[in-house]
């Protein structure tokens, strides 16, 4: 049995782009949030850039 193969179908099917983590290495993927990726297993976390301001906007008034 070869796990490189089960991974490699389901990362191209399901997901186009994962990050690995730097940590933990090949095989241990970043859960995507909204405005971080962050590992599971070692609890590394990394924010993502954002081009707009960093605020929310809320249509206040
Ligand atoms: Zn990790």
């Amino acid at each position: 049995m070869q796990k490189r193969e089960l991974y490699k179908l389901e990362g191209e099917k399901v997901v186009r782009e994962r990050r690995y983590c730097p940590r933990c290495g090949p095989g241990v993927f970043l859960a995507e949030h909204e405005d971080r990726l962050s590992c599971g297993r070692c609890g590394y976390t990394e924010f993502k850039k954002k081009q707009t301001g960093k605020e929310e906007k809320k249509g206040g008034r």
